[in-house]
């Protein structure tokens, strides 16, 4: 992948760069390295300071942030600005609490004193995706860096303005410029990287296949990973729901992001007594969704990142429907190669088509029927993905018990699925492992040493 800014709402390239060479590369790495023997050394009270400079900054820059990702890859001004807010939270929420996640805690045992001390790993990599090009980063870099880590950031291919954005407020908020570096590099490098012994780790989030490789490649080098990876997230809608809330959620989620997140809500498992009155709702909310120019306010929804993103859109929905889906909205795109893509709704989702069994990263909700909470829980869980889920039901008790049966990283109960700093985050089955944010997260990329002493 060419390393540009290509705009999708009007189909230009706004930038191209020069892709870093490995001798650049590894020039970089070195630097990065040589910050291990002193970054660490440094207070949680001076690293903190950093922190809560860099959510200052974040928060001055928010429109000209907001700009750029909507040049980049689409997102709407309004969404842009409340992801650069997110980030700022996230550094301070991990300026405020580091220090207390990663103090030492005494275990008893047969030694006159024993604890667990947790300590950075060193260098890590960041391989990132383009979806939320500063949100992805900050929920790694807030918490490595608190650590004591140092990190390197290769972000996807058609976002390097929000990389080198990112890297530049880390910078002028006082870090020094070698604790964490942009790569413009292109996932060809990633390997080369992976199989140098300065590199302590690697966290990548994207899809299934970018994390199969990543992971096999650390694998063989015994190095510490987390995969955020792909999702098909349930939203089950039961007979005693609230279906008008249910079903204004249900847009909202769908169509987050241009229905690029991994923890949109995606497949809408539902009640058979309400089924009819959901998707009639659901239609009026998506239909009710103003989509323009990303760099209007007024803009609900822009285009997808990139047209290819949409022509693959198209594709699953048409082997879909060639396999036995019904249309119930149809929107789409207006020609192949475009990136708008207008909300679509499917329904009789079965086996053996492809929107029952890949995940559909974009504005396309497939409904699923369910003939009671047992087998709304049964098609929730048939699925290769675990990222999140959501559980509609005005019985709190019978919500919680269905949580506690759905196989995903996160359910949440009468409520729109989102990642918070206080809740780790994360998958199972393909959508990964290991978990970001909360004191969880901060946890994962640091050895957790038993110190025992007789
Ligand atoms: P992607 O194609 O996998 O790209 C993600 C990152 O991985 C990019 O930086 C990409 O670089 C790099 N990459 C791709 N193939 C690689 C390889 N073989 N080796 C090393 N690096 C590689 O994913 P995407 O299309 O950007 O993002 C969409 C996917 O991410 C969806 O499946 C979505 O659900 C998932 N996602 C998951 C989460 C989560 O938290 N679980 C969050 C957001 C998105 P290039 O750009 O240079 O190819």
């Amino acid at each position: 992948m060419p390393i540009e800014s290509y705009n999708p709402h009007t189909g230009r390239v706004l930038r191209r760069f020069k892709s870093f060479s490995w001798a650049k590369t590894e020039r970089i790495l070195g630097q990065v390295h040589r910050e291990v023997a002193t970054w660490p050394a440094t207070s949680f009270a001076h690293r903190a300071g950093i922190m809560r400079r860099a959510a200052s900054l974040l928060r001055e820059r928010q429109d000209e942030l907001a700009r750029l990702m909507a040049l980049e890859m689409g997102k709407p001004v309004t969404d842009g600005r409340a992801e650069v807010l997110k980030c700022a939270a996230c550094c301070e929420y991990y300026a405020t609490h580091a220090e207390g996640f990663l103090a030492d805690e005494v275990v008893k045992t047969d030694a006159s004193r024993s604890f667990i001390s947790y300590q950075p790993l060193g260098v890590v990599l960041a391989v990132m995706p383009w979806n939320f090009p500063l949100w992805q980063v900050v929920r790694f870099a807030a918490p490595a860096l608190m650590a004591g880590n140092v990190g390197l950031l290769k972000h996807a291919s058609n976002v390097p303005q929000c990389a080198l954005a990112l890297e530049k407020i880390f910078h002028d908020a006082g870090l020094p410029a070698t604790c964490f570096r942009t790569l413009l590099i292109g996932s060809d490098l990633v390997e080369k990287l992976l199989t140098d012994d300065r590199v302590r780790a690697v966290t990548l989030t994207g899809s299934e296949g970018a994390g199969a490789s990543v992971a096999a490649i650390a694998g063989a080098q015994i190095k510490k990973t987390v995969l955020e990876l792909g999702g098909s997230d349930a939203f089950i809608v039961l007979a005693d729901a609230n279906v008008a809330l249910a079903a204004k959620t249900a847009a909202q989620s769908r169509m987050l992001n241009s229905g690029q997140s991994c923890i949109a809500a995606k497949r809408f498992i539902v009640e058979k007594p309400v089924i009819k009155e959901f998707i009639n709702q659901l239609k009026t909310h998506l239909l009710a969704m103003r989509p323009g120019d990303p760099l209007d306010d007024a803009t609900q929804y822009g285009p997808m990142a990139r047209p290819d993103l949409a022509d693959e859109l198209t594709q699953q929905v048409e082997d879909s429907v060639a396999a036995g889906a019904k249309v119930e909205l149809f929107g789409g795109q207006a020609k192949p190669g475009t990136a708008l893509f207008r909300p679509v709704i499917l329904s009789n989702i079965k086996p053996g088509q492809r929107a029952y069994a890949e995940e559909l990263f974009g504005p396309v909700a497939l409904v699923l029927e369910a003939k009671n909470a047992a087998d709304a829980v049964r098609l929730a869980n048939d699925s290769r993905f675990g990222l999140g889920a959501g559980v509609w039901t005005s019985d709190p008790k019978k919500g919680e018990a269905m949580a506690r049966q759905i196989e995903s990283g996160a359910v949440f109960v009468n409520g729109l699925v989102k990642s918070m700093p206080e809740l780790p985050f994360g998958g199972v089955k393909k959508s990964g492992y290991g978990r970001e944010l909360s004191y969880l997260g901060i946890r994962e990329f640091v050895n957790q040493k038993s110190i025992w002493i007789g």
